[in-house]
């Protein structure tokens, strides 16, 4: 029996974040933490308490963080380091940072052993898929020929640039009661092997996997579009946040 004290509590939902160097000025070489400022609007909205989580090497401590927070954000960001699936980078690869992308592999398996829902936007996604043993396309345009589509728009961030064809009885199948989706898109890289244990949720009519989940366990989502930076105009993509903090509400 909950108390009356924890009833009304809404839930901690840990945001992952990005480091950025500072390249000019009197605080040039400075490192900052930050996250893009959607993400937790979009917890908020959707009924949740976001706490941003910042990227650290201590191993212990991480584990502290994780264990202070119901669910995981994973956000969107640089390209996951290709080593981490056995590749060599090609020449198309964009920025890396194995700082990140080893707290955040850190995070996804204790977060997991945990049984704490994580839910992964973009690179989130590509790196949970990593992290359970799949690979990605280094490069869309070229690694996957099948796809002669624009993946990374040119237009507002809450324009929608592309349809997903959504899969019957997935999750998001059920939050959002449609079979087909307008997103918005901002990747150049995508699922190459989806992981064991992983089942693709939604794809782009160029064959592009744009969603996964886990098919058993503990609630472990990804989407490869940015719904964070639709929300406010976009009523499905603000119940994607909703049936999220809903998950994390089934922790407290
Ligand atoms: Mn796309």
């Amino acid at each position: 029996m909950k108390s009356d004290k924890t009833k009304n509590k809404k839930p901690l939902i840990g945001i992952l974040t990005n480091l950025l160097t500072v390249e000019s000025g009197v605080f040039s070489g400075t490192e900052r933490i930050y996250v893009n400022r959607d993400y937790i609007t979009s917890i908020l909205r959707a009924g949740g308490t976001p706490i941003l989580l910042p990227i650290i090497s201590d191993f212990e401590a991480m584990c502290q963080q994780i264990e202070s927070v119901d669910a995981i954000l994973i956000s969107g960001g640089q390209d996951v380091h290709p080593l981490h699936y056995k590749e060599e980078p090609s020449r198309l690869l964009e920025a890396v940072c194995l700082e990140r992308d080893e707290y955040e592999m850190a995070v996804i398996k204790h977060a997991f052993q945990l049984q704490k829902p994580i839910f992964g936007i973009c690179r989130g996604l590509q790196l949970i898929n990593v992290v359970f043993g799949g690979s990605l396309y280094q490069d869309i345009a070229n690694d996957f020929p099948m796809s002669s589509f624009q993946h990374t728009q040119k237009s507002k961030k809450d324009d929608a640039l592309h349809t997903v064809d959504i899969a019957q009885e997935s999750w998001l199948s059920n939050v959002l009661e449609k079979e087909v989706l307008l997103t918005n898109s901002f990747h150049h890289q995508a699922i190459k092997n989806l992981a064991p244990g992983f089942r693709a949720s939604a794809w782009a009519k160029d064959g592009v996997i744009e969603g996964i989940e886990k098919i058993d366990g503990p609630f472990i989502a990804g989407v490869q579009w940015h719904p964070e930076m639709m929300t406010e105009k976009h009523l499905d993509m603000h119940q994607l946040f909703c049936a999220f903090v809903a998950e994390a509400s089934k922790n407290i």
